[in-house]
């Protein structure tokens, strides 16, 4: 008999730990620089709400395995719980708290009317079947029930979850509450309710954020060279929205390795390879690198565009780019954040930069509860429009606060949930 329950409960690993302390510590450096109630900090320095539920799924082999899931809550002052589901190994309820917290900023900084929130299933997709999957998307959908709704927590894709995963959650939601439910969920397919654009809308949003990060550093965008960390759901659509703008994607690294090719990776060429390989590594039209001349790769602008924690110090203090663009969910550590300060090298943090993704999002959900679609331009325009002004307001905060963009961004987000929450009446 194999004894494992007492590993069951509420461990975090040391990368969990250090997310949630640094979300902390970015809120409690916002709150200084704003004067923000103490009350407020209360109420946002621990999650709203986590429901924990053991996931038992039935193998097609017949075995039974249990796995843990969550939904945190972190919180709703300013709307729904808003944010992605993922299904990965190292989730669990600390890192998953510090990724809903993260979203109760990005949307505040992006104006959603949404809070914070963010879901997943300690476990390794790739070893599972289709079926499998979508037994144990359904029975977590189940067990997340009570806390999932339009006007309560609307969830949407995240690491290796995507539309399919969606059009099964909005099904068992329906299923389940005998009613339709396209706005329950978001990142659906196109034939349930999904929204034109919102495949490829986090791309399009760190995209606009390159522009503009571009011209406030003076640097030429035509034929200027990029680095991508990641060619999957985020990382792929952006290489490819890059490259047809004009810059050269000098560096590519996946997680099979790393390319290079210093005119310019062909990236449609690339893509075609990746659909057939599963991995950048081998592709002809570029010389394969390491993961350390990766990251060395003398560029105009770095991507992160993969898993939390890619750059840590040691990285950051060799980075030959002249600018960092966060495409993934807190990409760079504390201590990296610290070296790019000292070495003057401007970043456009995460909560900001990939807000495309929740901004298509909240389109979706509009057009859901409209009962009226889209079409792709009216949500191309208003996806650049809003990433736009999302950007002028950190900005303008880093002129007035005088810190950097990531500073600003938390104060920006931080302001307007302080504003809801003592709005509520929490002031005291
Ligand atoms: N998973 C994406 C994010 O981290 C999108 C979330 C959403 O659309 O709710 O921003």
């Amino acid at each position: 008999m194999e004894k494992s329950g007492q590993h069951v409960a509420g461990t975090s690993s040391p990368e969990a730990i250090q997310r949630w302390n640094e979300i902390l510590d970015s809120l409690y450096d916002a709150a200084e620089l704003l004067n923000t109630p103490q009350s407020v900090i209360k109420v946002l320095e621990r999650p709203q709400r986590i429901l924990e539920a053991s996931i038992p799924l039935r193998r097609d082999n017949g075995d039974v395995e249990v796995y843990t899931g969550w939904r945190v809550h972190h919180n709703t002052a300013r709307g729904p719980a808003k944010g992605g589901i993922r299904f990965h190994p190292d989730v669990d309820s600390l890192e998953t708290s510090a990724l809903a917290a993260a979203m109760t900023y990005k949307t505040s900084i992006s104006q959603l009317p949404f809070g914070g929130g963010k879901g997943g299933v300690n476990c390794d997709p790739t070893g599972l079947s289709l079926g499998e999957l979508e037994r144990l998307t359904r029975r977590y959908t189940w067990e997340m029930l009570p806390l999932l709704g339009p006007d309560r927590d609307v969830p949407a894709p995240d690491v290796n979850t995507d539309g399919r995963v969606m059009g099964w959650l909005m099904d068992t939601v329906s299923m389940a509450r005998g009613e339709e439910s396209a706005a329950t969920v978001t990142g659906k397919p196109l034939s349930i309710g999904g929204s034109l654009g919102h495949v490829g809308a986090t791309a399009s949003g760190v995209v606009t954020c390159v522009r503009a990060a571009f011209l406030l550093n003076d640097l030429t965008f035509e034929g200027a060279r990029v680095a991508i960390q990641g060619f999957g759901k985020v990382g792929g659509p952006l290489a490819y929205l890059l490259h047809s703008a004009g810059m050269r994607v000098v560096s590519i690294a996946d997680v099979t390795g790393a390319i290079h090719n210093p005119g310019g990776i062909n990236v449609p060429a690339l893509g075609e390879f990746v659909k057939e390989s599963g991995g950048v590594v081998g592709f002809t039209g570029a010389d394969a690198i390491t993961n350390e001349e990766f990251w060395t790769t003398k560029c105009e602008v770095m991507i992160p565009a993969a898993l939390a924690l890619a750059i840590d110090s040691t990285i950051a203090e060799k980075l030959d780019a002249r600018i960092v663009v966060e495409a993934a969910n807190g990409p760079t550590s504390e201590a990296a954040d610290k070296v790019f300060a000292e070495r003057e090298i401007p970043v456009v943090p995460d909560i900001l930069a990939n807000a495309g993704g929740v901004t298509a999002s909240y389109f979706e959900w509009v057009q859901n509860r409209q009962g009226y679609p889209w079409t792709s331009q009216e949500v191309a325009t208003r996806l650049h429009d809003n990433m736009h002004n999302a950007f002028e307001s950190v900005h303008d905060k880093t002129v007035e606060l005088g810190v950097s963009m990531r500073r600003a961004a938390m104060a920006v987000g931080l302001e307007r949930v302080s504003e809801a929450i003592i709005d509520r009446g929490f002031r005291f």
